[in-house]
């Protein structure tokens, strides 16, 4: 049965089973495995996903989605629906009535697009706030656009704030693109299947509060050289100074540092 989308919620409803077997493929799912899914929609996905792990939890804000699929997977003992902004809902506390379901360490969603940067923030938490509960895996089908700014590696024009501070926390890959023809309605841009590997650094920044500060100012002007865009915290002599220090060119802009590069920086210009 086609059930119509609605806009308002970002609805785009996935129709390739080659996009949705690379996505599960991708998840590697095991028989342990306690899934959450973002938007399971009209339930392609966690259709597949249920027989083959212990529990799925998901989240839909879409009163009507939710009774369908009350209705369609409500029977089964490994599945807890949530029906709420996924954004909003506190989760480890409405999860205390159900604790099976709580300590999920995978996620895997088709989300919602136009709030992307929320929800990967909620999961992997800020680089001065991690999350304590770091996920195994996050597997999801984004806007290219997006994907491609979170995979961007320095001098490249679409290298920002959001790759440096995702890159932080997670280590990002590409799984496949997935064309704007495999939805339904066909949303304006292409997608891309990506997974997201939280993981911890081997050597993390002294001050993670400052380095976001600097993340934050030093693309706040992309054109600008870095130390136009640091002068609030830094003179400029300084700034060359440290710098050249780090081999790095007293010209560089925010888009030239690579993450080591931030990290080095935060820490010498943190001394100051
Ligand atoms: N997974 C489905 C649907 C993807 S569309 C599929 O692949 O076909 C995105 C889904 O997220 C929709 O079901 C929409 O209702 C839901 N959604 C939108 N905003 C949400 C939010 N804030 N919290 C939870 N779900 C949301």
């Amino acid at each position: 049965m086609a059930i119509r989308a609605k806009k308002q919620f970002g609805q785009h409803w996935l129709t390739s089973d080659i996009a949705l077997n690379n996505i599960i493929r991708t998840a590697q799912l095991s028989k342990g495995d306690r899934i959450l899914e973002i938007g399971p929609g009209t339930g392609v996905l966690t259709k597949r996903m249920l027989p083959y792990v212990d529990k799925l939890l998901a989240i839909e804000i879409d009163r009507d989605l939710c009774k369908l699929l009350v209705k369609e997977y409500g029977e089964k003992d490994n599945f807890l629906l949530l029906e709420g902004d996924f954004l909003e809902l506190d989760i480890p506390d409405i999860l205390g009535n159900f604790p099976h379901f709580s300590n999920y360490n995978k996620v895997v969603a088709n989300i919602p697009y136009n709030i992307t940067g929320p929800i990967i923030e909620k999961l992997l938490g800020t680089i001065s706030s991690p999350n304590p509960n770091p996920l195994e895996s996050i597997v999801l089908l984004i806007q290219k656009e997006v994907g491609d700014r979170l995979v961007a590696e320095p001098n490249n024009k679409i290298y920002g704030a959001l790759s440096v501070r995702v890159q932080y926390l997670a280590e990002c890959e590409i799984v496949c693109e997935v064309p704007a023809k495999d939805f339904r309605p066909r949303p304006k841009v292409d997608s891309v299947v990506v997974k997201i590997t939280p993981r911890k650094l081997e050597k993390e920044v002294n001050n993670s509060k400052f380095l976001e500060t600097i993340i934050k100012l030093g693309f706040s002007s992309r054109r600008k050289m870095l130390k136009n865009n640091l002068k609030s915290i830094v003179d400029n002599d300084k700034l060359e100074e440290v710098l050249t220090n780090l081999n790095l060119n007293t010209l560089a802009r925010a888009e030239n540092l690579s993450l080591t590069d931030w990290i080095l920086l935060s820490d010498e210009l943190e001394k100051i």
